[in-house]
C-alpha cells in the first residue's frame, strides 16, 4: 500500500466515509482512519477545518491540505491517477487491469497494438487486493498482491500501454468496423478491438442488515480492513480457499478468527484446511450461516443459523468478513455477448465472443480456472488473438492514429 500520510476523520455509519474508504481500498492507499464520534480530539480537527461545522469526511493529507467531502473523481485527481485517456482512438480497448488485462495490454503494446486500459477501482484487479501471491511462476518466495500489481503496470506502461483507473465502463458496443466503450464520465473511446478482463466480484449473503452494514462492520478485503480489528475477535463467513486463507491473514491482527461454514466441512484445498486447524487463534463452526446482521449505526451482533435446524443464535463479534464465492463483472454486456447460466461470457478457443472484435480473457470468461497465472496465460493468448483479428482489418482502414490525427 502506499504511504501517503493521509487521515480520514469521519465516523462508522456516514455513507460518504464508506465510499470513501472503498476507494482508498480499491486503490490500496493506506490511510488513518479516526472516528470523531469517540475521538474529541478528532472531532475538534474537524470543527477547526470546517468552521465550526461537523461536516464528514474531513481528509487531511500530509502537506496539510484539507479535502471535505470530496466526490471519487477529486480524490483521484488528488491523488494524481489519470483517468481521462490521452486519444479518442486505438487499435485495442482493456476493460480491467488484472492479470488478464494487464498481461494482455503488454503483449499488445509490444508489438506496436496502441492500447488502452480502462479500469474502474485500482490497477491490478483482484491479484492487486490479495495479501499474497503464493503461487504465481517466477516468485519463489511468493509476491504481495500490491508489490505484484505495481510491477505489472510498470511493465504495461514501460511498452507504452496507457491506463486509466477510477473510470467505470458502462456500456461495449459496435458500430460498424469499430469496437466502441463508454465511460461513466461520458467519454467514448473506439479501436479496432476491444478485450474484456472484466474479473468477479465477491459475492455477498443477501441477508437483512449486510448492505447496512458495509464498511461499518462488514468487509469483503481483510487486506483492507482487517488492521481495524486489532486484539479484536472477528467471523469470517464461507468454507472455500478464499475463507480460510483470510481467516489465517486476520489472524495477524484479530485476537480470535471464528469461521463459519454453512456445510459439514470447509471445502478449501488440504493444505489450507490442515493450516486452519491447527491455527491457535481460528475456530470453526459448522452448519452456520448468517441469517441477519443488527446493529445501531454499526454493527453490534451477528444472528446465525443452524442450516439443520434452523435454529438462530446470535454473536457479537467486532467484525465479519464475507468469503462466499464470486461473481462475474459483466453486467455490462449481458445484452452483447453470449454469457454461460452463470453469467460468465462465453468464448471460442481464440478467446473470441459472440461478437466479432470483442474478445474476453481471466476470470470473467466461462471456463476459465480463477487463477492469477492462468489469467495472465489467457491474456497473453487473447492479444495474440486479437493481432491476427486486427491485421487484416487494420491494413486497409486508416490506423486509429491517422483518424486521430484527421480528427484535429
Ligand atoms: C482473496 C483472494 C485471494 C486469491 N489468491 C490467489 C492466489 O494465491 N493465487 C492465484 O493464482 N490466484 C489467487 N486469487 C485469484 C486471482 O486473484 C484471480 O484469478 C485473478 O486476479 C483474475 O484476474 P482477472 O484479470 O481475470 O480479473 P480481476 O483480477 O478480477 O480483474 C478484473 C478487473 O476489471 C475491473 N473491471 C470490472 N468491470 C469493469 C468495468 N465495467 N469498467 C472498468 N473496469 C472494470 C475490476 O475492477 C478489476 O480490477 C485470489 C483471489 C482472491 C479474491
Amino acid at each position: 500500500m502506499a504511504h501517503t500520510g493521509i487521515t480520514m476523520y469521519g465516523t462508522l455509519w456516514c455513507g460518504d466515509c464508506k465510499r470513501t474508504k472503498k476507494f482508498f481500498g480499491e486503490q490500496r492507499v493506506h490511510y488513518e482512519f479516526v472516528d470523531v464520534d469517540a475521538d474529541p480530539d478528532g472531532l475538534a480537527v474537524v470543527e477547526r477545518v470546517n468552521q465550526g461545522k461537523l461536516i464528514i469526511p474531513t481528509l487531511v493529507f500530509e502537506d496539510g491540505s484539507t479535502l471535505v467531502e470530496p466526490s471519487n473523481a477529486e480524490l483521484a485527481a488528488k491523488l494524481g491517477l489519470q483517468t481521462a485517456a490521452k486519444n479518442r482512438f486505438y487499435d485495442l480497448v482493456v476493460v480491467g487491469s488484472g492479470p488478464a488485462g494487464l498481461t494482455a495490454a503488454l503483449y499488445a503494446a509490444r508489438e506496436g497494438i496502441e492500447t488502452l486500459v480502462i479500469e474502474r477501482a485500482g490497477v491490478g484487479g483482484q491479484a492487486g487486493i490479495t495479501e499474497r501471491l503464493d503461487n504465481f511462476p517466477g516468485f519463489p518466495e511468493g509476491v504481495s498482491g500490491a508489490e505484484f500489481a505495481d510491477r505489472l503496470r510498470q511493465q504495461a506502461e514501460r511498452f507504452g500501454v496507457e491506463v486509466l483507473s477510477a473510470q467505470e465502463v458502462t456500456s461495449a458496443g459496435a458500430d460498424g468496423d469499430y469496437r466502441v466503450v463508454r465511460t461513466a464520465d461520458g467519454n467514448e473511446y473506439r479501436a479496432w478491438a476491444v478485450l474484456l478482463a472484466l474479473g468477479s466480484t465477491y459475492r455477498r449473503l443477501g441477508v437483512p442488515g449486510e448492505e447496512d452494514f458495509i464498511g461499518a462492520g462488514v468487509h469483503f478485503c481483510a487486506t483492507c480492513d482487517g488492521a481495524f480489528y486489532r486484539g479484536k475477535d472477528v467471523l469470517v463467513v464461507g468454507g472455500g480457499n478464499s475463507a480460510g486463507e483470510e481467516g489465517i491473514f486476520l489472524t495477524k491482527f484479530a485476537r480470535r478468527v471464528t469461521i463459519a461454514t454453512r456445510d459439514a466441512a470447509l471445502s478449501a484445498s488440504r493444505v489450507i484446511v490442515e493450516k486452519v486447524q491447527e491455527h491457535p487463534q481460528i475456530d470453526v463452526v459448522t452448519h452456520a450461516t448468517p441469517a441477519e446482521f443488527r446493529g445501531r449505526g454499526k454493527l453490534e451482533a451477528v444472528v446465525l443459523r443452524d442450516t439443520r435446524t434452523g435454529a438462530l443464535t446470535e454473536t457479537r463479534p467486532a467484525g465479519v468478513f464475507v468469503f462466499v464465492g464470486l461473481m462475474p463483472n459483466t453486467q455490462i454486456v449481458r445484452n452483447v455477448v453470449d454469457l454461460d447460466e452463470r453469467g460468465f461470457i462465453a468464448t471460442d478457443a481464440m478467446l473470441a465472443t459472440s461478437m466479432p472484435g470483442v474478445f474476453a480473457a481471466g476470470d470473467c470468461r466461462a471456463g476459465s480456472t480463477k487463477q492469477a497465472a492462468s489469467a495472465a496465460g489467457e491474456g497473453a493468448a487473447a492479444a495474440l488473438a486479437i493481432r491476427r483479428y486486427i491485421e487484416p482489418l487494420a491494413s486497409g482502414i486508416p490506423r486509429p492514429a491517422d483518424l486521430e490525427a484527421m480528427a484535429g
